[in-house]
């Protein structure tokens, strides 16, 4: 009896590390835990009647699942930051919008869709960019804007103000 008791004793110690190690394994990987409590509750209801296993044993290992979840970090919201929400200014009194869009490959966010608004009922314009004039001819009220700056220009100093939290 006493051998089978030791017995019972080692199996429960090799039990217990086999949940910690998948409980530590799947908090390492970031993955749902609910497989690992679902096996260590059953784990449990098998040993609390095969076993006998004692009720500190099993706070114990309850006290283990429960120090896991508590101390898993919560899953990190992406965060953005805050010049994602500069998207107008006005350059030369005529306002531009652009959209920011993350570049996966420079792991940068960039300018993107940069276009100077009409002056007369604010419509995103169509932006030509000659050599020698950068103009724009409203879609909606044929409103009609030259003499703009490069979308380059603009889109270095839309960054320079980003550096300088200037927006
Ligand atoms: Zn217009």
């Amino acid at each position: 009896m006493k051998d089978r008791k030791s017995e019972y004793k080692v199996a429960l110690f090799g039990a217990t590390l086999g949940v910690l190690f998948t409980a530590i394994y799947d908090f390492i990987k970031e993955r749902p835990i609910l497989t690992t409590l679902w096996n260590s509750l059953k784990w449990v209801w098998k040993n609390l009647f095969e076993l006998k296993i004692t009720i500190w044993q099993l706070l114990l290992a309850l006290a283990i699942i429960y120090t896991l979840f508590k101390i898993r970090p919560k899953k990190k919201e992406k965060q953005s930051p805050d010049f994602l929400n500069y998207t107008t200014d006005n350059f030369d009194e005529i306002k531009w919008k652009w959209d920011w869009k993350w570049n996966s490959i420079t792991r940068k966010w960039h300018v993107d869709n940069l276009v100077p608004l009409c002056t007369k009922c604010e419509t995103a314009t169509m932006l030509n960019e000659d050599y020698i004039d950068k103009y724009s001819t409203c879609p909606r009220c044929d409103n009609f804007m030259d003499k703009l700056k490069s979308s380059e220009k603009i889109e270095a100093i839309i960054i320079d103000n980003v550096h300088r939290n200037l927006y």
